[in-house]
C-alpha cells in the first residue's frame, strides 16, 4: 500500500495544510535522483545500494530508475523485496551470518555475491551455493577511526584471517574478491585509503588476485552544517590508491553507499507538543522514533522551526534540551538542539538530511511512532 498520494511544494506548505499530529517524513524524489546520478557517473565502479538503511519500495523504484543497477541486501525480505521490483538487479547478500535456509532463498534469487568473516561460515556457503560465476568477498576490518560508529565492533576479519579466508574462497572455485565497511557518517577520506592499503596487503599475502574490491558504505550526508560531504574527493581518493595500491592487479571496484544515497532526500517534521515551563521541549517524535540513530551517530544540526502558519521563525536561538513523547527518559536527543528562542507549543521543527535509518528503525513504543510519508519537489526550508 501506498501512503504517498498527492506531491506537495515543500515541507512547510504540507505542515501549514495539514498541522499534523504525527511526524511526517518529506520524501523529494528529484533530491534522491541527483545523488544517485552523483554516484553513478562520479564513482570510479559500480554502485550498489545498502537497502537496510531505508527500504521503502519506493525509495528502490526510484534508484532503479535512476540508474542504481545493484543492491546490498541482507535478509530474505529485501531479497525478495528488490527481486520483485528490479529482477534483473545484481543482488550481494552482505550480512556474513546466515542460516541454510537463507541462503537457500538467496540462491534461488539469484544472488552474485556473499560476503564472510569466519571460517564456519564459509564452510556454509562453499556447503549450500554453486560456485560458478558467484562472488565470495572476505570482509576485514582495521582499528581505523574517522567514523561516526565502529563497523569493526561486530564484522569483519583480521587481515591475517582475511589472507587465509581469501585463498580457501579461491581454491573452493568462487571468484574471490574483498570488502571492508569503513564505518557510517565516515567524513574522513582517508579511512578509505587504510582500508584499500590493506586489502592490496591482503591479496598479496593470499596470493589471490581479486576481482573485485568492495569499500562499503560510510559515504556520509549532509547532517551538520559545518561537514559538507565531499564526495567527488572521495571518490578520487579512492580510485587514485587503488591504482597505486594495486598497480597491474588493480580491481573492479563497487561501493555500497545507504546513507550517502537516501539521507538528504528525506526531511523529518515532527511538531511540538509542549514546552514545558519555557524550557524543555517536548516533541511528537523521538529516540524510539525516527530519531533513534541520535544515540550513535552525530546528532543532527541542520534543524530548523516553523510556526503554526507555516512560517520559519528567524531571530535568535538557543541550546534546548529536546525530549521525544514516550515516557522513558533516554527518549532524549543527546547534548542540547539549537532552536528559535520564539519556539512555541504548536511550532513544528523540521530535521534535514534524516532518509537514512529513520524509516526503518521506527518503532511503535509507548503507542507513538505514527510515522507519515508525503512527497515534496523540494526540500528546501
Ligand atoms: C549498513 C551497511 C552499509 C551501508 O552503510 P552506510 O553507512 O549507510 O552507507 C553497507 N554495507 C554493509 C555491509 C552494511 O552493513
Amino acid at each position: 500500500m501506498r501512503a504517498v498520494t498527492q506531491i506537495w511544494k515543500n515541507p512547510s506548505d504540507y505542515l501549514r495544510v495539514n498541522q499534523p499530529e504525527n511526524p511526517v517524513l518529506f520524501f523529494a524524489p528529484s533530491v534522491l535522483y541527483a545523488q544517485a546520478r552523483l554516484f553513478v557517473t562520479g564513482f570510479p565502479g559500480l554502485v550498489t545500494y545498502a537497502v537496510k538503511s531505508n527500504p521503502q519500495e519506493m525509495v528502490i523504484e526510484n534508484l532503479w530508475m535512476a540508474g542504481v543497477t545493484g543492491f546490498d541486501v541482507a535478509s530474505p525480505v529485501e531479497i525478495r523485496k528488490v527481486h520483485a521490483i528490479a529482477p534483473t538487479a545484481k543482488m550481494h547478500y552482505n550480512n556474513p551470518v546466515r542460516t541454510p535456509s537463507e541462503i537457500a532463498v538467496a540462491v534461488a534469487c539469484g544472488v552474485v555475491s556473499y560476503s564472510v568473516d569466519s571460517a564456519t561460515e564459509l564452510d556454509k556457503l562453499i556447503a549450500h551455493v554453486p560456485a560458478t560465476d558467484t562472488e565470495i568477498t572476505v570482509r576485514f576490518k582495521l582499528p581505523v577511526a574517522g567514523a561516526a560508529y565502529n563497523f569493526g565492533a561486530k564484522f569483519g576479519a583480521t587481515v591475517e584471517f582475511a589472507a587465509q579466508l581469501l585463498a580457501r574462497v579461491r581454491d573452493a572455485g568462487f571468484i574471490p574478491s574483498l570488502t571492508f565497511h569503513p564505518g557510517t557518517q565516515c567524513t574522513d577520506p582517508a579511512a578509505w585509503q587504510s582500508y584499500i592499503e590493506a586489502a592490496a596487503q591482503i591479496a598479496q599475502k593470499a596470493g589471490v588476485r581479486i576481482a573485485r574490491l568492495n569499500v562499503g558504505g560510510g559515504f556520509p550526508s549532509h547532517r551538520e552544517h559545518e561537514i559538507v560531504p565531499q564526495l567527488e574527493a572521495t571518490f578520487a581518493l579512492i580510485a587514485r590508491v587503488t591504482d597505486q595500491a594495486f598497480g597491474a592487479d588493480r580491481p573492479a571496484l563497487v561501493c555500497e553507499p545507504g546513507r550517502g544515497l537516501v539521507g538528504d532526500a528525506f526531511t523529518l517534521g515532527t511538531s511540538v507538543k509542549a514546552v514545558r515551563d519555557g524550557t524543555h521541549v517536548f516533541l511528537n517524535d523521538g529516540l524510539y522514533g525516527a530519531l533513534m540513530e541520535c544515540h550513535w551517530v552525530a546528532s543532527v544540526d541542520r534543524v530548523a522551526v516553523f510556526d503554526a502558519m507555516g512560517q520559519r521563525r528567524m531571530g535568535g536561538t538557543s541550546p534546548r534540551v529536546v525530549f521525544g513523547p514516550t515516557c522513558d527518559s533516554v527518549d532524549r536527543i543527546p547534548g542540547e538542539v539549537m532552536l528559535s528562542d520564539a519556539i512555541s507549543d504548536g511550532d513544528f521543527v523540521l530535521f534535514e538530511s534524516m532518509g537514512a535509518y529513520s524509516w526503518a528503525t521506527n518503532t511503535e513504543f509507548n503507542g507513538f511512532g505514527a510515522l507519515a510519508l508525503a512527497q515534496v519537489l523540494s526540500l528546501e526550508l
